[in-house]
């Protein structure tokens, strides 16, 4: 699978790459951001924020059907997001 990053929709981070995953279920705006969304949003909990590329590879790891079902949520809002 070709990975396409898309840049980020906050206002201002336009420029930037939206390649990093907030796994924070209580954000309101978990899911895909770029890194100045986490230094703004996300400071709280940098540690539920990865990489996409890991959170892929976590992804096509992850077998407990609980922790997929709530990636597949969010993988599937940021492919809404990419289309
Ligand atoms: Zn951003
Ligand atoms: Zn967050």
């Amino acid at each position: 699978m070709e990975q396409k990053f898309i840049n980020c929709s906050e206002p201002g981070h336009e420029s930037n790459q939206a390649n990093v995953i907030c796994l924070e279920k209580n954000c309101h705006k978990h899911g895909l951001i770029c890194s100045y969304c986490i230094i703004i949003d996300h400071k709280s909990h940098v540690s539920n924020c990865v990489p996409y590329s890991d959170f892929l590879q976590a992804l096509s790891k992850i077998n407990m059907a609980k922790v997929k079902e709530s990636l597949n949520i969010i993988s599937s809002e940021i492919i809404k997001w990419n289309s």
